[in-house]
C-alpha cells in the first residue's frame, strides 16, 4: 500500500511538470478526467463549435446519463478566476472553451448532497506534431512512457 501511495504522489508531481503526461483518451477521442476517487466515474471532454462537451462514463467507459449529477467550471487565472456557464442535458455538460493556456477547474458531484470531486485540465491548444491533436487531448506522452 505504501509503495502504491508513493507511486501516486510521484505521478501527480510529474503531471504538474509535464503538461501532457498521464493523459488518457476516451471512446470519443476526448480527454478523460477522473470524476470519482475509485475510477467508477469519468468525464470525457471533447471540443465542438467553440464549446467543450463533457460526457459521463462509468468504470468500463460506457456512457452514463446525466441526471442528478452536477458540474461547475472555473477558468481564468488564480488572481481572477472566472466562473463558466455550464449547460446540462441528458448527454452531459457543455461549457464555453477557456482561454488558451488557462487551467479549467471542474467540480463534479454525483448527487446534490454528494462530495465534490475536483478535476483539472490545462487548456493548451498547441498542436502536437506526432498525433495532430491539441496538447490538452494528446496522449503521446503516455505512449512514450510505456
Ligand atoms: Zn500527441
Amino acid at each position: 500500500m505504501k509503495t502504491k501511495l508513493t507511486t501516486l504522489i510521484l505521478a501527480l508531481s510529474a503531471g504538474l511538470a509535464l503538461a501532457h503526461e498521464g493523459i488518457e483518451l476516451g471512446p470519443n477521442k476526448g480527454r478523460i478526467l477522473e470524476f470519482s476517487t475509485n475510477e467508477s466515474m469519468h468525464g470525457e471532454v471533447t471540443d465542438k463549435d467553440g464549446k467543450l462537451h463533457i460526457v459521463l462514463l462509468d468504470k468500463d467507459k460506457k456512457p452514463v446519463k446525466a441526471e442528478a449529477q452536477s458540474l461547475t467550471a472555473t477558468a481564468g487565472t488564480r488572481q481572477a478566476p472566472v466562473k463558466l456557464e455550464v449547460a446540462k442535458d441528458e448527454s452531459g455538460f457543455t461549457i464555453p472553451v477557456p482561454k488558451e493556456g488557462e487551467w479549467l477547474i471542474m467540480q463534479y458531484k454525483e448527487t446534490e448532497s454528494g462530495k465534490a470531486i475536483t478535476a483539472r485540465l490545462h487548456y493548451d491548444t498547441g498542436k502536437c506534431a506526432p498525433c495532430g491533436n491539441p496538447e490538452w487531448r494528446c496522449a503521446c506522452g503516455e505512449k512514450e512512457k510505456k
